[in-house]
């Protein structure tokens, strides 16, 4: 054997590759749109808040608020994850842009009003 094919021997297995490759593309073009991380983005069993600096928009840190009203103060242990927040010895809680953003009062945060915005989901305890 040389290697050297006729034509309809290669011309065959050409088609069919062909064929099972569009049928491929079309079925991860549904897993990129259904994609594990876009569901977690999504996800309706923790609601939680993501706390922003109001100066540079950038994430403070992550927030289970309790109830629907405003956030005037984040308790310390609903704090989930922590993003970028400076915290000084004086208790001052800052972005690090330079935006005050509360100050710590022992269990909780005070927040300024203000200084911050948020955005996600609120649960009713
Ligand atoms: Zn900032």
């Amino acid at each position: 054997m040389t290697g050297a094919r006729g034509p309809e021997d290669s011309l065959a297995p050409a088609t069919e590759y062909a064929a099972n490759w569009r049928s491929l593309s079309a079925e991860s073009l549904v897993v990129t749109i259904f994609s594990p991380g876009l569901a977690l983005s999504f996800s309706p069993e923790k609601p939680m808040l993501t706390i922003r600096c109001a100066a540079c928009s950038k994430k403070i840190w992550r927030y289970d608020k309790i109830g629907q009203g405003e956030v005037l103060r984040c308790h310390k242990d609903r704090i989930k994850k922590i993003y970028r927040a400076v915290i000084a010895d004086n208790g001052r809680v800052s972005c690090p842009c330079g935006k005050r953003i509360g100050i710590d009062k022992g269990s909780f945060y005070k927040m300024i009003a203000k200084s911050f915005t948020y955005k996600g989901t609120k649960r009713n305890g």
